[in-house]
């Protein structure tokens, strides 16, 4: 039997609580024991003077499907024991016939290659299970892969016949192990289907007692409609819904976010079980096609490209890209493209690449995907710190990293968004308390998951910790330079195995 023992520490709970010295033991990657443990007997002593031991920390919402089955250590390494993958529509699974549809579908926010496929939930949480030493993993099935999977890259709305399968098949994902479903309403093909479908498939989620999460039609002027509707959904199905990175986009809309707040908060009261996250930062990631509308996309890559280089097609689609804009073309940076002809634009905004190519921004972006096929991926800034500071702060708020994979200049929250709340957001800035950010992301996203004692430091529960120098601890990612390690975080133990430091 292992045993051991973490003497002298500074114990939160998970649970919102103050800390309080005490120490707790390990046995055969269980908790214990938690308190003060004065005859332990025989074990191993890890002396944690002057440091936070709290329940290892969830990361509600990440993108590593794929890199958790390579052993990647960026997130143990800032603490995180669990990840829950298969966010905003994207999940790695089903296969089925169009699995070559589903990885170009995916690829863009995976930083996948030509090679993954897996046949369906069970299939990818065995890889799972054998392959990823470092977190433990919760999939959400998700909705545009489910799309895509079954009928390839194809907008609108479905045949009765098709639903049917559709939600025969999340039917099973569920039963064979994924926590829940997810939407992604800005992403072609997801976003093109109506309410009714999504109605359908939240009534499985719903009597399964799974989690549906999702990234919304629109955070920015459509923000409140997208509530509004995300919520007509828990409301007619009952099922538990977590809006997705829930923040204001660009500054014309800053204003809405009270409003948003207010809809979310007068929904619990009616008794909707609903809450949301987001990241500590503010500025956002995904892929450069979100700026146009989705149709673009229909029918894939080639269709694309074919629309991109007809003159009148191109010229309604930038023209309805600059409409919809929210933020400054300023505002938006290319963190990664797959050409080496381009790697010069790698870190600038678009007005700068307009600039240099003496081209409207719009343009700029247009041309950028020709030449890259569409493999762009962007960081933008998007919201106000006052926002940010509302969200972060809120009670029915849990913090995530959102974080995916680039080959390029990923947005530092994949490397630093835990460390980053503890060092920046509790310790410098002030605000919120310690306890408070360690619930946010340890027994606040476990009650979310369903996930019965993970996230809390309670006797029997498995040994997933993390240790910390709460005076010490720092995420210096930086947008210019994210791959740095984070500072301050002494030790993570998954299952009573120590994975980082
Ligand atoms: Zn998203």
């Amino acid at each position: 039997m292992s045993r051991t023992i973490l003497r002298n520490a500074v114990l939160f709970d998970g649970r919102g609580n103050a800390g309080v010295p005490g120490e707790v033991l390990i046995e055969d990657g269980r908790i214990a024991a938690v308190g003060r443990l004065d005859h332990a007997g025989e074990a191993e002593t890890i002396d944690c003077m002057g440091q936070a031991v709290t329940p290892g920390f969830i990361d509600l919402h990440s993108h590593s499907d794929l890199q958790v089955l390579d052993g990647r250590r960026e997130k143990s390494a800032q603490g995180v024991t669990t990840e829950v993958v298969g966010n905003c529509g994207f999940s790695p699974y089903p296969c089925g016939q169009h699995a070559a549809d589903l990885r170009e579908f995916a690829n863009g926010i995976f930083c996948g290659g030509a090679e993954w496929r897996f046949e369906g939930a069970r299939d990818y949480l065995e890889s799972v299970d054998r392959q990823s030493d470092q977190v433990g993993v919760f999939s959400l099935v998700g909705h545009g892969s489910l799309r895509v999977a079954l009928f390839g890259n194809r907008q609108g709305a479905l045949e009765a016949r098709e639903l049917d399968l559709l939600e025969g098949t999340l039917d099973d994902a569920l039963a064979a192990g994924a926590c829940g479903f997810s939407t992604g309403l800005m992403y072609a093909p997801g976003s093109s289907a109506p309410f009714d479908e999504l109605e359908r498939l939240c009534r499985v989620v719903a009597r399964r007692d799974k989690l549906y999460a999702t990234h919304m039609r629109s955070y920015s002027f459509g923000l409140i409609e997208s509530i509004d509707e995300q919520l007509e959904l828990a409301r007619r199905t009952g099922c538990r819904l977590q809006i997705s990175h829930l923040q204001t986009v660009g500054p014309k809309n800053w204003d809405r976010q009270r409003t948003a707040l207010d809809r979310i908060e007068r929904a619990r009261e009616e008794g909707i079980d609903v809450e949301f996250d987001i990241y500590p930062y503010q500025a956002g990631s995904t892929v450069l096609t979100q700026f146009f509308p989705q149709r673009l996309l229909d029918g894939g890559t080639p269709a694309m490209l074919a629309r991109l280089r007809h003159r009148d097609e191109r010229r309604r689609l930038c023209e309805e890209a600059v409409s919809q804009m929210a933020q400054r073309w300023s505002d938006v940076f290319i963190v990664s493209v797959e050409s080496e002809a381009n790697q010069e634009v790698v870190g600038l905004n678009l007005e700068e690449i307009g600039r240099r190519r003496a081209v409207d921004p719009v343009e700029a972006a247009a041309d950028l995907l020709i030449e890259e096929a569409g493999a762009v991926n962007i960081v933008s800034f998007n919201q106000s710190e006052d926002n940010l500071r509302q969200l972060l702060t809120h009670p029915l708020c849990s913090v995530i990293s959102d974080g995916f994979y680039v080959k390029g200049r990923p947005h530092p929250r994949l490397y630093g968004t835990f460390p980053f709340l503890m060092g920046t957001v509790v310790r410098e800035r002030q605000w919120m308390s310690l306890p408070e950010a360690v619930h946010k992301v340890t027994a606040k996203p476990a009650a979310r998951l369903g996930a019965g004692n993970l996230g809390s430091l309670t006797v029997g529960a498995r040994a997933d910790l993390t240790i910390f120098d709460p005076a010490a601890v720092a995420g210096p990612a930086t947008y210019e330079a994210p791959e740095q390690n984070p500072v301050g975080i002494t030790a993570t133990y998954r299952a009573g195995r120590r994975v980082a430091r």
